[in-house]
């Protein structure tokens, strides 16, 4: 199994976080705290038409270790960055604290921001989430260090209002306009369920995800495709939305039944629109559907799903790139049940639905692929739906 956090995987546990802790502050931490990454099974682009969404959260993790400081300020270690970085109160302003330490300086400014009181803390963290390759390592960043400063300064905050919060430290003190998503699934996810999230009223279920059962497994395989016009391509992605919604006199494109989706493409005035409107309203159906084999218990009538949906981000919504279909049509010959990409495209990663047993021989087939192809190799794991962010010891 090549891990896609490899070389890192080994500070991501509670024993490593806690001897680096007693080095750098020569005592015990008070805890340890932990936030995963996620993939999102189905559902791309929906969320900021306020439709749908099925995340899962993955084993794949950062974890915390930290104590209160007296002095009121927060002192962090990241151990995959070996670098130390420090901020205090003056420095809760968005744009003050930049790099990697802007993520935890923003969950301090937001947790402020809504009229908390939080305590200086030294904090030393170790991750095995890939960064930067879709899996959502800054809102396991984030959430991971929101639950351990909400523990350790004794606050109340529900569950849904710490993902938002999670959120707005992205959104306003990190600058990147993402929705609830990441941050919903870092926090709110439980071990063997998926997370279905209307992203309009933020309602939220668990959804059994009992792949073994079924005899099968997730592969996560990231194609380490480097991402290149994503912010532009998301931007005209989002604007075609709108500008269609507002055609259709709808609110979002959420609310374009898909038994009306034909007369809905009759009244917009191209096809480019027409293609994306119609990936919209078709994969809000998919995680529907998605919803109602999960709990039926049928997992395996995933696959046409995901099969479904690749082929709708590729030829209607435009968001895939040569290596990532060539990862899906490979993964499916090599024996997958269904694959698509996952998270916003360009880029990024794939997951596939294989039997039980057989992600290595999917992935090393992937990355025959791409080294005939002249790709460089890509890098896999299982993915295993797993808790969100919670206290470890
Ligand atoms: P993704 O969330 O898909 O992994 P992002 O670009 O949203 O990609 O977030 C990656 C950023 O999160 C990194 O550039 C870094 O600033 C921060 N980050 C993630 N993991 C760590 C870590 N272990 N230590 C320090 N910073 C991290
Ligand atoms: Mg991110």
């Amino acid at each position: 199994m090549v891990s896609a956090g490899a070389g890192t995987t080994d500070v991501a546990t509670a024993e490593a976080v806690g001897a680096a802790f007693r080095q750098l502050v020569g005592s015990d931490p008070a805890g340890v705290w932990a936030a995963p990454g996620r993939v999102n099974l189905i559902g791309e682009h929906t969320d900021y038409n306020d439709g749908f969404v099925l995340p899962f959260a993955l084993e794949q993790q950062v974890v915390v270790a930290a104590a209160p400081r007296t002095d009121g300020t927060w002192r962090v270690r990241s151990l995959n960055r070996r670098q130390t970085e420090s901020f205090g109160p003056d420095d809760l302003v968005p744009g003050r604290v930049e790099g990697w330490a802007a993520y935890v300086a923003g969950v301090v400014w937001a947790l402020v921001e809504a009229g908390h009181t939080v305590e200086g803390a030294d904090l030393v963290l170790g991750s095995d989430v890939p960064s930067g390759a879709g899996l959502s390592s800054s809102a396991a960043l984030e959430c991971a260090v929101l639950t351990t400063l909400v523990d350790l300064s004794g606050l109340e905050v529900a569950p849904l209002d710490r993902a938002r919060l999670a959120r707005r430290c992205e959104n306003e003190y990190v600058g990147a306009p993402t929705g609830l998503l990441d941050q919903a699934a870092s926090t709110l996810c439980e071990a063997d369920n998926a997370l279905f999230l209307d992203c309009r009223s933020a309602d939220t279920r668990q959804v059994p995800l009992d792949l073994a059962d079924a005899g099968l497994e997730l592969l996560v395989l990231d194609t380490k495709t480097p991402h290149s016009h994503v912010t532009g391509e998301y931007g005209d992605r989002r604007r075609s939305c709108e500008e269609a919604a507002a055609v259709l006199g709808v609110p979002a494109l959420r609310d374009v039944p898909v038994d009306e989706l034909d007369a809905a493409l009759e009244r917009l005035p191209d096809d480019e629109m027409r293609r994306r409107v119609r990936h919209v309203v078709t994969e809000d159906a998919r995680v529907l559907e998605a919803v109602a084999v999960a709990d039926a218990g049928r997992p395996a009538d995933l696959a046409p799903l995901l099969d479904a949906s690749h082929v709708s981000m590729r030829d209607d919504f435009e968001i895939t790139v040569p290596t990532v279909d060539l990862a899906v049509e490979t993964a499916r010959k090599a024996g997958a049940h269904g694959a698509r990409m996952t998270g916003g495209g360009f880029g990024g990663c794939i997951i596939a639905l294989v039997p039980a047993g057989r992600s290595d021989e999917v992935g090393e087939a992937v990355a025959a692929a791409f080294a005939e192809a002249g790709h460089g190799a890509p890098a896999w794991f299982v993915g295993r739906p797993s808790a969100g962010a919670r206290r470890l010891s």
